[in-house]
């Protein structure tokens, strides 16, 4: 036998994560890196620093990775070092201070869905304003000590890191994220094992695990399939942000609603409230509807216990925006849950369409959360009129705004997004109960009281930190991408932190119009070329990788910025981040936003904006229709003038210039003998004063209480009550309702108007007998009058309750007067619905029977 050349068995790897071990002093940094709470806390952030300047840079502001990485010496040094040593115990009391307090139990506990979560640039699990919300949604819960928690995904490669090719041509690198050396922490079962939790996938099992981000005192869990227990085609589930086809798209929407209540039934969690955060977590409720069902109720009681407790936060504007599935792909995932509910195939996924019974329709997510939840709202409130529009198809019947969908407009985190600097000054100035008290406008209007000289040097300050910071990261990022040497040192040389500087940064879709501002150029360059009265822009933002338009306008302004007269004058900054949001929003002195009216839902990058003395210039859309005050930065008006856009495109632009000409440049540059001016220092003073105040995350929160989540966990608590009594009852009534709907009739009807018409001033009465089939006083009527228009599309001009005025047996009379006051030609017509005071409002049971 010939002895084989060679012979050898694989190996068996098996996983060995070695820790830095750190010195028993700062053993309680290990807890401390592992809250996100140094996020919003300058504090530690402070402290993180004083470890190791040089590292915490490498390390671009992870303590996880700064701490494994620090090196034996230098841990020995700060041990000596009784400075550190004494930040260190502050630093970790004020923590410890902040997280022993128990939570608050008197207002509602909340779940929170989400597909994404700004909370830090280290952790990459958000691509833009969306994320963002949710990030300092969390954050402020934990400020504002309420009981929720949050699910999300733990992204294998997160949202793309940006650079620019030499031609303007953006590049996506996306890196693999290495969760050991994450703030996070891995959720284990209570064996001590990894959480893993298995998700029904057709007719097999996706495994995910579960990692825990602690926000503060708020826990969120985020699941991650990229692991060995699922197939080459589950592990990328996980993998990207708003990547992959739609067939990736609906298996992650089903990991996020479906996986994400199994999460929180594994660790034993229930609030009272769901909150689908967008409508890719809509999912949630299927999995709610399941689990009542199968604890022995009905479908129509389990879908008023899930309704009654959960609320849908609707953040597009455009149905083409919405995840619509068809029905091919929807049935091969989902074609075992109406079995599992007790219902028909077609009842299930007509509860994701317009027209149920169309079976061309596809399944919209955005309908299906309609559908299953009691609330709806939009994200500010020219948003939330638009939404009504929007979805005023799934309620027939109404008028898009008599519907329910209403609005809390979006705010941020202020401790996240206000520069120190500021925050040490508001600290001085205000009251001592501001930070517990952040959206009364009253004590902010102690900024009146701190002298000129002082916001000044703080936006100063804050200018100078921004020029640094762009010429200490872009020089190298420049260089590196093989531009001409001497053009990057003389674009270094001429940011200038005297010039008026203007930032545009945010996502690059097409509606947020960054191009607006290119429409003349010649008129451009003599804004930015003015000797005496420089002007600065500086752009930032990511295009999605598949948005072609959007790619194509961050090129045409890199061209533009490398052109001559524009060079150190138009600067485009890679890589969009909530970093450099950061810098960006207290560094330049005003903020620019220029969307398609009225495509901005809300936009928050300008809120931000405002908390650091940073005025806005915006079309008024989204959150500065309700923010803008005369003097306290400037509007574009939210008319449109022109039905086409190119000439609406071109009419904006020359505002801008005028005002940019006129207004804006003759006011800053007004400056006194300090070297400011004084107006400018008004502008800033009436910003902060008067609309910082009102876009607080403190205040959204607050807001999401008083409209939404007291009112719907009373209702759900009332309903649920006595082992689901109530709940019970409303089913069997709406069943009994729609079975007799059809045939009930009106037996006759009275009235004296002439049919020559009404007149102004007259009273008349209508009077119509109804046969209620059995009901037992089960339905109301009004009287509907709109106004027809020719130059418009109808809209609702009154309406009118009848009083129910005699009962015998199943005949009701119900009697209505009316007085015109307005003369014009009207259309009216009576509305029947079904009535029952325990009902949350007529849309949760849209049966209407118009009658004539
Ligand atoms: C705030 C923020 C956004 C959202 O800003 P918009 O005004 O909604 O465009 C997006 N990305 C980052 C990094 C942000 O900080």
């Amino acid at each position: 036998m010939k002895i084989k050349a060679d012979y050898v068995n694989a190996p068996q790897w098996k996983e060995l994560t070695v820790k830095s071990r750190l010195p028993e002093q700062l053993k309680c940094l290990d807890e401390l890196a592992h809250n996100m709470w140094w996020a919003w806390n300058y504090e530690a952030r402070d402290l993180w620093r004083s470890l190791d300047e040089d590292l915490y840079e490498e390390v671009g502001h992870n303590p996880v990775m700064l701490l494994e990485r620090l090196s034996y010496d230098r841990k020995e040094e700060i041990v000596k070092n009784k400075t550190i040593i004494k930040r260190v115990k502050e630093v970790y009391s004020l923590f410890r201070n902040y997280m022993d307090v128990k939570p608050n139990s008197e207002r509602p506990s909340v779940a929170y869905f989400s597909m994404e979560y700004g909370i830090n640039q280290v952790l990459k699990i958000y691509s833009g304003g969306l994320g963002m919300l949710a990030g300092d949604y969390l954050k402020e819960a934990s400020d504002s000590n309420v009981d929720m928690c949050a699910v999300g995904f733990l992204y294998r490669y997160g949202y793309f890191k940006q650079s620019l090719s030499m031609d303007g041509q953006q590049i996506a690198n996306y890196d693999a994220q290495n969760f050991n050396s994450l703030p996070i922490e891995r959720q284990l079962d209570k064996d001590g094992k990894p959480l893993v939790v298995a998700v029904p996938y057709m007719n097999y099992h996706v495994h995910a695990y579960v990692w825990r981000v602690n926000v503060g005192r708020i826990s969120l869990y985020l699941l991650d399939t990229d692991n060995e227990m699922n197939s080459e085609f589950d592990k990328p589930i996980t993998h990207s942000l708003y990547g992959g086809d739609w067939e990736n798209r609906l298996k992650q929407e089903i990991l996020l609603g479906i996986g994400g209540i199994l999460t929180l039934k594994a660790l034993g969690i229930t609030k009272e409230i769901y909150h689908c955060n967008e409508g890719h977590a809509a999912l949630c409720n299927l999995q709610r509807l399941c689990d009542y069902v199968q604890s022995g109720l009905t479908f129509n009681q389990a879908m008023e216990l899930v309704r009654a407790s959960s609320l849908y936060t609707v953040h597009t504007p455009v149905p083409a925006g919405h995840d619509y599935f068809d029905e091919a792909l929807f049935g091969k995932y989902m074609s075992g849950y109406p079995q599992m509910l007790g219902i028909s195939w077609d009842e299930f996924i007509g509860m994701g369409r317009t027209n149920p019974e169309d079976h061309g329709e596809k399944f919209c997510m955005s309908t299906f959360a309609c559908n299953t939840c009691q609330e709806v709202n939009g994200v500010s409130k020219l948003h939330g009129w638009v939404s009504q529009k929007m979805f005023a198809s799934i309620w027939k019947g109404y008028y898009p705004e008599e519907n329910h969908v209403g609005y809390v407009t979006n705010g941020v985190h202020f401790p996240t997004w206000t520069a120190t600097e500021w925050r040490k000054l508001y600290a001085q100035y205000f009251d001592e109960t501001f930070m517990s008290d952040q959206s009364n406008e009253s004590i902010w209007h102690a900024i009146y009281n701190v002298p000129d000289d002082v916001v000044w040097e703080t936006r100063m300050t804050l200018k100078k930190k921004l020029t640094d910071y762009i010429r200490a990261k872009f020089r190298e990022t420049w260089l590196k991408n093989q531009r001409d040497p001497s053009r990057v040192v003389s674009l270094l040389e001429k940011i200038n932190p005297n010039a008026l500087m203007i930032g545009f940064c945010r996502r690059f879709a097409t509606y947020k119009r960054a191009h607006l501002l290119f429409t003349d150029l010649d008129r451009l360059s003599k804004i930015v070329n003015n000797p005496e009265h420089p002007v600065q822009f500086l752009f930032s933002g990511k295009a999605h990788p598949a948005d072609g338009a959007g790619q194509g306008l961050i090129k045409k302004i890199f061209e533009i910025s490398q052109r001559p007269e524009f060079l150190g004058k138009i600067i485009f900054l890679e890589d969009y981040d909530m970093q450099l949001a950061r810098r960006l929003v207290s560094g330049v002195d005003i903020w620019m936003n220029t969307p398609t009216r009225p495509l901005e839902a809300s936009g928050t990058s300008g809120e931000k904006a405002e908390m650091n003395g940073v005025v806005n210039l915006s079309v008024l859309d989204g959150w500065w229709l309700e923010g803008y005050r005369e003097g306290a930065g400037w509007a574009l008006t939210e008319k449109r003038t022109y039905k086409n856009q190119g000439y609406q495109d071109q009419l904006d632009a020359a505002t801008i210039y005028s005002l940019l000409e006129n207004e804006i440049v003759p006011l800053y540059y007004k400056k006194n003998k300090k070297g400011y001016s004084e107006g400018w220092i008004k502008v800033i003073k009436n910003s902060i004063a008067q609309i910082a105040p009102n876009y607080t995350m403190k205040r959204q929160l607050d807001d999401y209480y008083s409209k939404f989540y007291t009112k719907e966990a009373a209702r759900f608590k009332k309903i649920s009550a006595d082992n689901n009594r109530l709940a019970k009852e409303i089913a069997q009534w709406k069943e009994t309702v729609a079975e007799r709907w059809d045939s009930i009739n009106v037996v006759s009807k009275e009235h004296n108007i002439p049919a020559t018409g009404a007149e102004t001033g007259v009273s008349y009465k209508i009077k119509y007998v109804i046969d209620e089939q059995g009901l037992d006083n089960a339905v109301g009527l009004e009287l509907v009058t709109i106004k027809t228009d020719k130059n418009r599309e109808d809209s609702i001009f009154n309406v009118r309750p009848f009083n129910m005025t005699n009962n015998e047996g199943n005949l009701y009379t119900f009697e209505a007067e009316f007085e015109p006051d307005e003369a014009g030609s009207y259309k009216s017509c009576v509305r029947m619905y079904p009535k029952n005071e325990n009902l949350p409002h007529r849309l949760d049971f849209c049966y209407v029977k118009w009658i004539d």
